[in-house]
C-alpha cells in the first residue's frame, strides 16, 4: 500500500511572519510557548516574532535549544510550558528548534517517558491527535521539519531516535524567506545540502509514491540552481526563496522515506563527544552513498542527470563532491572531527535507523562500515 499524505497549511511569502496573529487566532492558541535558541535571539529574529504577536502573547519563551535536540532539553521546555499554562507552541529556528517543539507538543498531552514513542521502539501508534498545536517558522532552508511528521531527538542514553506520526506535523508552517537573509554562508551551504540530500534520498527510495518523486525532483532542481548563489550572496532574495521552497519540498517528500545518508548521519549526530552539524554530515556522506547505490538506481540516476542538465553517464558522486568543494564544505568525516574509534558502532546503529529500510540498495553493518571508511 502507498500512504500518500499532504496535510500542512503553509503560508509561503516574503513577509509571511507578519500574519502570525491570524494563525494563532485560527488555531485558538492563546498562550503559546516560543521555542528558539540564543542565536535566533542575537540575530534579532525573536524581536521580529514578538512584534508580529498580538499583545500579551509570546511571553513564555524557551531559548536553550541545543544544536541537536535532546530529551533533557525537551523536558526542560516542557516544564516551562506547564508552569506558564501554555496551550501550544511556536518553534522558530532550524530543525533543532522545530524538532524540540514537536517533542514538547507530544509530551504536553502524552505521559512520559519519551522513549516509548520512538518509531523503532513501536511508538508510532501511541502518538495521538492529543499532540499540542505547533506553528513552525523555519529560519534556515534545509530541514523541511516545518512540514515533516518526524522529530529527531537524542535520548539521555545517547541514542538519536526518530519520533514519527502525522500528528507531529505542525498545524501551520510560516515560510518567510526574508528570515534567512542573515544566515551565514557556511550554514546556508550546510542546511542547503541537507535539503538537497532529502530530495535525492526520497526520490531514490523504492516506495511507490509518484507525487513525492515529482516534488523531490522539483526541489532538487531548484536547490541546485540556487544554492551557490545563496551562499555567495546571502542577500539574493530570489535564491533565498528558491532554497526555502526546495527545503519545503524535501520535507513534503519525507513520507517516502530517506536512505543510507540519513541512516548514518542520525547516529553520528547523536555522538556526545563531538557536535556534528546534520547538513554538513549529509554533504560529506552523500557522494559515497551515491556510489554505493548506483548499481540499484540506474534509471533514476539517468533522470537526475537529465533534470540537472548533465551528460549521460556523468558521475553523480563526483558531481556532488565537486559541489561540496565549491561550497567550502569539509571533504571527509575526519576533517569534521569524527573520532575513528566510533565507526563500527555507528555502522551498527545505522542498520537500526528508520531511514535504512528505504535505502534503494539493502545495506548491512559491513556495507555501512565501508561507506564510513570511504568517507573518513
Ligand atoms: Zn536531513
Amino acid at each position: 500500500m502507498s500512504l500518500i499524505t499532504y496535510l500542512t497549511t503553509v503560508r509561503f511569502e516574503a513577509g509571511a511572519l507578519s500574519g502570525l496573529g491570524n494563525d494563532l487566532n485560527e488555531l485558538g492558541m492563546k498562550a503559546p510557548l516560543i521555542v528558539a535558541d540564543r542565536g535566533i535571539e542575537r540575530a534579532g529574529l525573536l524581536d521580529r516574532l514578538r512584534d508580529a504577536l498580538p499583545d500579551g502573547r509570546g511571553m513564555a519563551t524557551f531559548l536553550d535549544t541545543p544544536p541537536n535536540p535532546t530529551e533533557s532539553a525537551v523536558l526542560a521546555a516542557l516544564t516551562v510550558f506547564r508552569s506558564q499554562g501554555c496551550d501550544g507552541l511556536i518553534a522558530i529556528g532550524g530543525g533543532s528548534a522545530i524538532d524540540l517543539g514537536k517533542g514538547v507538543a507530544l509530551l504536553a498531552n502524552h505521559p512520559g517517558p519519551l522513549a516509548q514513542y520512538a518509531a523503532i521502539l513501536g511508538g508510532i501508534p501511541k502518538i495521538t491527535a492529543a499532540v499540542a498545536p505547533l506553528i513552525a517558522i523555519p529560519t534556515t532552508a534545509g530541514t523541511g521539519s516545518e512540514v515533516g511528521r518526524a522529530a529527531l531527538i537524542s535520548l539521555d542514553d545517547g541514542r538519536k531516535l526518530g519520533f514519527i506520526s502525522p500528528h507531529l506535523i505542525p498545524k501551520r508552517a510560516i515560510c518567510d524567506p526574508d528570515l534567512t537573509l542573515g544566515l551565514p554562508a557556511s550554514l546556508t551551504a550546510a542546511t542547503g545540502m541537507d535539503a538537497i540530500t532529502h530530495c535525492i534520498e526520497t526520490y531514490l527510495s523504492p516506495r511507490y509514491n509518484p507525487p513525492a518523486e515529482a516534488i523531490a525532483l522539483d526541489g532538487l532542481v531548484r536547490a541546485i540552481g540556487s544554492i551557490e548563489r545563496a551562499v555567495a550572496d546571502g542577500s539574493d532574495r530570489e535564491a533565498r526563496r528558491e532554497m526555502m521552497m526546495a527545503a519545503l519540498e524535501g520535507g513534503l517528500t519525507f513520507q517516502k522515506g530517506l536512505g543510507a545518508v540519513h541512516a548514518l548521519s542520525h547516529p553520528l549526530g547523536g555522538l556526545k563527544q563531538v557536535s556534528l552539524h546534520h547538513g554538513t554530515l549529509n554533504a560529506v556522506l552523500l557522494p559515497h552513498c551515491l556510489t554505493f547505490n548506483e548499481s540499484h538506481c540506474a534509471q533514476k540516476y539517468a533522470v537526475i542527470r537529465q533534470r540537472l542538465g548533465l551528460a549521460a553517464g556523468h558521475d553523480l558522486a563526483a558531481h556532488f563532491q565537486a559541489l561540496n568543494t565549491r561550497l567550502a564544505m569539509p571533504s571527509t568525516l575526519s576533517e569534521m572531527g569524527v573520532p575513528p574509534d566510533c565507526l563500527s558502532r555507528i555502522a551498527e546503529a545505522a542498520t537500526a535507523d528508520h531511514s535504512s529500510a528505504t535505502n534503494p540498495r539493502p545495506a548491512d553493518r559491513d556495507a555501512y562500515l565501508a561507506i564510513l571508511k570511504s568517507a573518513f
